[in-house]
C-alpha cells in the first residue's frame, strides 16, 4: 500500500494511505537509504510503501524518490544529518518588522538557502497592527525590494478577527493542495498563524509549543498538519533556515537571484564580488540596482564560507 508519512515520533511513523486511513508503521531493521547518512531514514513528506506482517504490524518497505528534502546537521564533526521533511512545495517565511525585528540578514540567508534547495518562498510580514507609520513605510520599502527580486510578499495580522483586510485567510488560497513549510524566528507568530488557519488543531499546536518551551520537545518529532481544503503545513520546530554547507563560494551568487544578471558581466567568471577589478555586481551596487542590505547579507554568507563556520549554521 502507498502512503504519505505525516508524522514521525522517533520509532513510529504515521502513514496516511490513499484511501485516507492512517496506519502507524515501523521501519524494517535493515532499512537503508543509498547516499544519505542520516539519523532517520524516513521523514515527514516521504511517500512510502507499507506491508503488514502476520502479527498485523505495518512496516515501511520502500521509499519513493524525493523531490527535495531539508536536513539538519547533527553536529559539526559528525557527517550525520537529520532529515526534517521532504517533498516541500513552498516555504512561508514569517517575518516581523518589529516585535521582534527580523533582520534582513536572516531573511536573505533563508532565501539563499531556499534557492539552493529550489524551494519557492513567500514572505509573510506579520503583526502589521503593531507598526508605527514610519515602520509601515519601512516595511513597504522592504516589500518593494523583495517583490522586485521576485518574491511574493503579504502583510497580515495573524491574530486578527474576521473584519480586518489583513486576516490570515489571505494566505489560504496559496496553501491549497501544497506542502508548505512554515519558518521564522521565534515570536513572529507562527503558532498564532497555524491556529488561525487550522482552528481544529488548536490544542495540539498549543501543547507542541508548550512542550518545546520546557525542553521536553525532541527534534526527532515533526509532523504535517492537514488543511481541510487540501494540502499540508509542515510544523517542524526549530527550522530557521536551510543548511548551506554544500554551497560552493562561487555558487553563492546564483542564490542571490538579482545578482545574476550582473555577475555574468564580471571580468572574471569566478568573481566573488568583493575586491576583483571589473566587478559588475559592485558597480550595480554603487548604482543602486542592488540593495546594500542584500549585498551585506551576501558578504556575511561569504564570510562564513571563508571561516568554515557555515557548517554549524542552520
Ligand atoms: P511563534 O514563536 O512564531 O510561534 O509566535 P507566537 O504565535 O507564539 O506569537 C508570539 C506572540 O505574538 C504571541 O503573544 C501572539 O499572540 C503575538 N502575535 C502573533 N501574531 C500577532 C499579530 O499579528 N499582532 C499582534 N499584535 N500580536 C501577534
Ligand atoms: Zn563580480
Amino acid at each position: 500500500m502507498r502512503g504519505l508519512v505525516i508524522k514521525n515520533t522517533g520509532s513510529w511513523y504515521s502513514v496516511k494511505t490513499e484511501n485516507g486511513q492512517i496506519i502507524e508503521s515501523k521501519i524494517k531493521g535493515n532499512f537503508r537509504l543509498k547516499g544519505i547518512r542520516s539519523t532517520n531514514p524516513i521523514a515527514v513528506g516521504d511517500y512510502v510503501k507499507i506491508i503488514t506482517n502476520q502479527e498485523g504490524t505495518a512496516f515501511i518497505s520502500e521509499i519513493e524518490d524525493r523531490r527535495n528534502y531539508i536536513i539538519r546537521k547533527s553536529s559539526n564533526l559528525s557527517k550525520q544529518s537529520h532529515i526534517l521533511a521532504s517533498n516541500i512545495d513552498q516555504a512561508f517565511l514569517i517575518v516581523t518588522t518589529n516585535y521582534p525585528e527580523t533582520s534582513t540578514t536572516f531573511i536573505d540567508r533563508f532565501l539563499a538557502g531556499a534557492e539552493a534547495y529550489r524551494i519557492p518562498v513567500i514572505l509573510v510580514f506579520n503583526k502589521i497592527d503593531l507598526l508605527s507609520q514610519d515602520e509601515l513605510h519601512y516595511q513597504k520599502a522592504m516589500i518593494n525590494l523583495y517583490e522586485n527580486i521576485g518574491y511574493k510578499c503579504f502583510e497580515i495580522q495573524a491574530n486578527a478577527k474576521e473584519a480586518t483586510p489583513f486576516n490570515s485567510n489571505l494566505l489560504k488560497p496559496l496553501l491549497k493542495n501544497k506542502v508548505t513549510l512554515l519558518s521564522g524566528n521565534s515570536g513572529v507568530g507562527k503558532s498564532t498563524l497555524i491556529n488561525a488557519l487550522l482552528p481544529h488543531i488548536k490544542l495540539r499546536t498549543a501543547s507542541i509549543s508548550n512542550a518545546h518551551n520546557t525542553g521536553i520537545h525532541t527534534t526527532t518529532f515533526s509532523e504535517m498538519l492537514e488543511i481541510p481544503e487540501g494540502g499540508y503545513i509542515i510544523d517542524t520546530p526549530g527550522i530557521k533556515g536551510f543548511g548551506t554547507f554544500d554551497i560552493e563560494k562561487t555558487e553563492l551568487t546564483s542564490y542571490f537571484k538579482e545578482f545574476f544578471k550582473f555577475s555574468k558581466h564580471c571580468r572574471f567568471s569566478n568573481c566573488t564580488h568583493t575586491h576583483e577589478p571589473g566587478c559588475a555586481v559592485r558597480k550595480a551596487l554603487e548604482e543602486h540596482y542592488i540593495a546594500e542590505s542584500r549585498y551585506n547579507s551576501y558578504l556575511s554568507m561569504l564570510e562564513d564560507k571563508n571561516e568554515d563556520k557555515y557548517r554549524a549554521a542552520f
